[in-house]
């Protein structure tokens, strides 16, 4: 071996100014930081008994982009599978490539993979509603004329949509590729902005199962005109999505009821859980469509520590959103466990 390489020096100035994301396993009692649903399909499993092992997957995941087309009213030719809808997010930017506009605060992945791609990245601040600010949005659409425009809704972390009057006027500006994330579409209700797709052909739209029982597929799809997504394509790596989760997946969105009964109860166990903070004096929380909560309180790194303590584990992003915690919505069982432990935390002074 040469002694004296330094294999740091051989790496790209971007992705040396970047830190690996850290999604690190810290053990707890109950989990709630990571916006998983508590709610698996375990029956789903057996779909990958009858699998060959020996073969590559089906590189065009035709079978679940058949049933994807079918719920959404699309055709599968405006459909291309991910391995996670993050990974879709890296092939949009790998195909359109930069200046990459984003509202802040809104998922780290946008501005990271841009950096990643040595694309520059564009935040522009959300106003105090966590709202986009348009004349703000339009006015980096004018300077920095962007390939891609990524809008969560509901945005990740602040919970809530973002106006539609406003993400339109967006849209139809944008000269390049305006990407709605709709991650957390589920649990706001609705239609999303699928049905915009017929007018802005620069619209797409990002889905992903992992909020809805199936983190563990990576599955996620990228929505818009067939030109985008075969464009799109022409990155994206061979058998990017695996047999397993494939089948796994076929499977599990067969249980359309099974699967809008888990979202019900989500919504319905967010909505107390928000009335529930609001009672607690010294804790904020804003309002949400999606399956977290974010929540403001005096100390967010003591109240943090101290719920971690008590074995409930939630998403410090006071780095992120000032005096901040998020938290996801779990089990009925497990939002008791976290709204009684931060009620006696608030209460001894520990979050002061
Ligand atoms: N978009 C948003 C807004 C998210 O919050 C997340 C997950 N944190 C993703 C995309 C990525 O989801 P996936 O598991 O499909 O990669």
């Amino acid at each position: 071996m040469q002694p004296s390489m330094n294999i740091k020096n051989l790496v790209k100035k971007e992705v040396a100014g970047l830190k690996a994301y850290s999604a690190r396993e810290i053990p707890c009692r109950v989990k709630l930081d990571a916006n998983e649903s508590p709610y698996g399909l375990g029956d789903a499993l057996k779909a990958i008994e009858v699998i060959d092992t020996n073969r590559y997957p089906d590189p065009e995941a035709k079978k679940v982009r058949k049933i994807m087309a079918r719920d959404l009213r699309v055709k599968p030719g405006n459909i291309l599978q991910g391995n996670g809808s993050d990974e879709l997010i890296y092939y949009l930017i790998a195909t359109f490539g930069g200046p990459v506009l984003y509202p802040v605060p809104t998922f780290s992945m946008y501005g990271i993979i841009a950096q990643a791609l040595g694309e520059k990245g564009i935040g522009i601040p959300l106003d105090k509603n966590f709202d986009l600010d348009t004349a703000g949005m339009l006015s980096a659409i004018k300077r920095e004329r962007p390939k891609l425009v990524f809008l969560s809704s509901p945005n990740n972390p602040t919970g809530n949509c973002f106006s539609a009057d406003r993400m339109l006027k967006i849209i139809g500006a944008a000269k390049g590729i305006a990407v709605v994330d709709e991650a957390y579409q589920p649990f706001a209700g609705g239609q999303g902005f699928l049905t915009f797709l017929r007018d802005y052909e620069n619209l797409a739209i990002l889905r992903t199962l992992s909020k809805i029982g199936l983190a563990a597929l990576r599955m996620g799809f990228l929505i818009a005109d067939e030109t985008i997504i075969e464009e799109v394509n022409k990155v994206r790596l061979p058998f990017n999505v695996n047999s397993l989760s494939q089948a796994v997946a076929v499977e599990a969105l067969k249980e359309k009821k099974q699967l809008s009964s888990f979202v019900r109860s989500i919504t319905a166990e967010r909505d107390r859980v928000s009335r529930e903070l609001e009672k607690l004096e010294g804790v904020v929380p804003f309002p949400s469509e999606a399956n977290f909560i974010l929540f403001r309180v005096k100390d967010p790194d003591a109240v943090y520590e101290s719920l971690l303590k008590k074995g409930i584990l939630v998403r410090n992003i006071s780095g992120t959103v000032g005096g901040c915690l998020r938290v996801t919505v779990g089990r009925p069982e497990e939002n008791r466990a976290f709204l009684e432990a931060l009620r006696k935390i608030l209460i001894s002074g520990q979050g002061e």
